[in-house]
């Protein structure tokens, strides 16, 4: 069974022109258009599948500051406050909690790591708690165990993956923008160097913006105008079992598994950084780029299928405008996950929390995570292409973080004040060598 996700009606006919338009409907793609449209832009979503099918609904729905690379916490911090708001103006419920995250572990190295990012988090002005043995052993209780040490972070907390993108989605309906699902964007129409159209299945649509929140797609999209992108991407198997396991935390990371509460009262359960490597052409074209990041990673990843080489997402070929492209023969990216890693998580889970033996596994699912070679996102428009702002390689962080990235594109978009500084997601950074910058955590 794949990742559970809610299905929505969206907008039947496409507009001639937009003040905006945004290729993308995952979680950065609809809170960009989200954060337009409630400024008054005129802004047009289109999703060559189904809203937020891709990653955006396959995560475990962490929105996390914990442990967050010092480039990424202040937009990780504005995401936290952004999704805390979003209920109140959105008026749905998108599973939103400050329920805290819990680490614990055996391993005093992993835990005095934990205790330096606590000086991190001080300079930002955030409140991490460390925790002695008694303490994380307290905190853990469902494990039955004892603990050496662990960390808790008060202010993070999770949201429901299944629901979020539609409904932030519908929320653009209501403020006046246009979605439109299966509806593939070919590419882009230019004049004078600037953008002026997007080249869409169901027609054109004029525009000077456009908002290129493509996921995994977003690097072979941007071969067909000349720019280069290096993005890659891993396979990722998780599996949720349904309702019914009593006293479990909300959100627990161990180095052996990562369990989270979903909505429908089951767990998502994951093994943290576990992926496989699918070759694909993109791959090796940028495989000296993500040298510096296989290096710090290589122990979770394992080789893969020939699976990502024939879904197409990272393809090095051209493709028509006129014609279907590898958009429309895979609506939606759903990879095979790893039988063995889902066992395995499900062992691992049910020796860690006693009370989830016996509990049925509800759904099992893969997802490419994209990239960047410093596992920052690119955010911003690109170098020697007006009009075309890209914002992709969430690298693993996207759900999270995906409110400050859409408010910091609609901020860029409108001249408003950003967010955030800008200068750390600039794209025109990937063009120098990540080595030494790849994201600490
Ligand atoms: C197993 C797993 C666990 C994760 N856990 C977490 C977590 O706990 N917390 C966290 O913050 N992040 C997590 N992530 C990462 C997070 O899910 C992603 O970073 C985030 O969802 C990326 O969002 P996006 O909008 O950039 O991309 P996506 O969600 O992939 O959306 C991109 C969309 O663009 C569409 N598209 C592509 N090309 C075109 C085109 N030409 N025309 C029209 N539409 C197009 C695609 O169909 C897709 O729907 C996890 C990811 C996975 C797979």
């Amino acid at each position: 069974m794949p990742a559970p996700l809610l299905q929505i009606e969206t907008t039947p006919t496409l507009p001639e022109a937009a003040d905006v338009v945004v290729i993308g409907g995952g979680i950065v793609g609809v809170f960009a258009a989200w954060y337009l449209a409630r400024r008054g832009v005129r802004v047009a979503l289109v999703e060559k599948g189904r809203i937020a099918a891709e990653q955006s609904s396959r995560n475990w729905g962490w929105c996390r500051q914990q442990n967050r690379d010092a480039r990424e916490l202040p937009i990780a911090m504005e995401s936290l406050a952004l999704w805390q708001r979003l209920a109140g103006e959105i008026g749905e419920d998108v599973g939103f909690r400050r329920c805290g995250l819990l680490y614990l572990s055996d391993d005093e190295a992993e835990i005095e790591t934990w205790a330096r990012w606590r000086d991190v988090a001080r300079s930002f002005g955030l409140t991490t708690c460390v925790l002695s043995a008694d303490e994380a052993s307290a905190r853990g209780t469902a494990t039955g165990r004892r603990w050496k040490g662990g960390v808790f972070s008060p202010s993070d907390g999770i949201a429901d993956p299944a629901s979020a993108g539609p409904i932030v989605a519908r929320g653009i309906l209501a403020a006046g923008g246009s979605v439109h699902q299966m509806c593939a964007a070919r590419g882009l129409e230019i004049e004078g160097g600037r953008v002026c159209g997007v080249v869409t299945e169901a027609g054109t649509i004029r525009t000077r913006t456009v908002v290129l929140a493509a996921g995994a797609w977003a690097s072979a999209f941007c071969r067909q105008l000349g720019i280069r992108f290096p993005q890659a991407s891993v396979r990722a198997s998780i599996l949720a079992v349904g309702p019914g396991s009593q006293g479990l935390p909300d959100a627990l990371h161990t180095s052996a598994v990562s369990v989270t509460r979903r909505g429908d009262g089951g767990y998502t359960l994951a093994i943290s950084g576990r992926g496989q490597i699918d070759p694909t052409p993109q791959k090796l074209r940028f495989a000296r780029e993500f040298v510096p990041m296989f290096a710090r990673r290589w122990r979770a990843l394992a080789p893969g299928g020939l699976e990502g080489w024939r879904a197409g997402f990272e393809t090095l070929g051209q493709w028509r405008r006129d014609a279907p492209s590898p958009m429309e023969r895979r609506r939606i990216l759903d990879p095979t996950p790893d039988k063995r890693q889902i066992r395995e998580t499900h062992q691992r889970a049910c020796r860690l929390l006693p009370a989830l033996q016996g509990v049925p596994i509800a759904a099992a699912w893969a997802g490419y995570i994209d990239s960047t070679p410093d596992g920052i996102p690119a955010i911003g428009e690109v170098q020697g292409m007006p009009g075309l702002v890209l914002a992709a390689g969430f690298s693993g962080h996207g759900f999270g973080i995906g409110p400050g990235a859409g408010h910091l594109i609609a901020d860029l978009i409108s001249g408003a004040r950003p967010l955030v500084d800008p200068l750390p997601y600039r794209p025109e950074r990937l063009a120098t060598s990540a080595w030494g910058k790849v994201a600490e955590f």
